[in-house]
């Protein structure tokens, strides 16, 4: 995932940030799902993380904001919980990006990089 360097200390800030939410620090990948990335490798996570958020955060109007992230099941679905990319309220709350319009391709670009970095993170606990 090509990100650059301002891009990155945002993405650490946030990250940072995140950990003091109570809510959102309390997820984790379990052992399961830590295997679950270890069998596919990352770039077959970053694939599914993509089709997620195009399919389900990306359009406009959006379809049921809110609840078309499940709580368990897949490791991205934990990751976008514990980063606040979840849906299109909390994208609006936690980053400042509008709910009435479809995503850009710079924002889908970042919301990735923030999962798939604290999915990192996750595997190197
Ligand atoms: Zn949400």
């Amino acid at each position: 995932m090509e990100i650059n360097e301002i891009q990155r200390k945002y993405i650490e800030n946030k990250l940072k940030i995140l950990e003091q939410s109570k809510f959102r620090s309390s997820f984790h990948l379990k052992k399961e799902l830590k295997e679950y990335v270890t069998k596919k490798g990352m770039s077959q996570i970053e694939r599914h993380c993509h089709d997620f958020i195009i399919q389900k955060l990306a359009p406009y109007p959006t379809i049921k904001d809110g609840k078309q992230t499940p709580m368990k099941g897949h490791p991205v679905f934990i990751a976008q919980h514990a980063t606040a990319t979840c849906c299109r309220g909390c994208l609006k709350k936690w980053y400042k990006i509008p709910k009435d319009r479809p995503l850009q391709d710079r924002e889908i670009k970042f919301i990735e990089a923030i999962i798939i970095e604290w999915i990192n993170k996750e595997m190197a606990k």
